[in-house]
């Protein structure tokens, strides 16, 4: 009897890192947000990078 081991499995790509978003030139809610993402880079809180990441993505200036 064996027992089957995948050693192979897919990898995650949850973790993937995206490029962060280009705050808009103008957009005060993007500029605002690029200037609080960078304040929490320098803090080490990536969740919170990652929400900034996120609003300035979907900002629609
Ligand atoms: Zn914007």
């Amino acid at each position: 009897m064996t027992k089957r081991v995948k050693t192979m499995e897919a990898a995650p790509v949850l973790g993937l890192p995206l490029p962060d978003p280009e705050p808009a030139p103008g957009c005060k809610n993007c500029q605002g947000w690029a200037r609080r993402r960078e304040t929490a880079r320098a803090a080490g809180n990536w969740t919170r990078v990652s929400d900034f990441n996120v609003l300035i993505r979907r900002c629609v200036h």
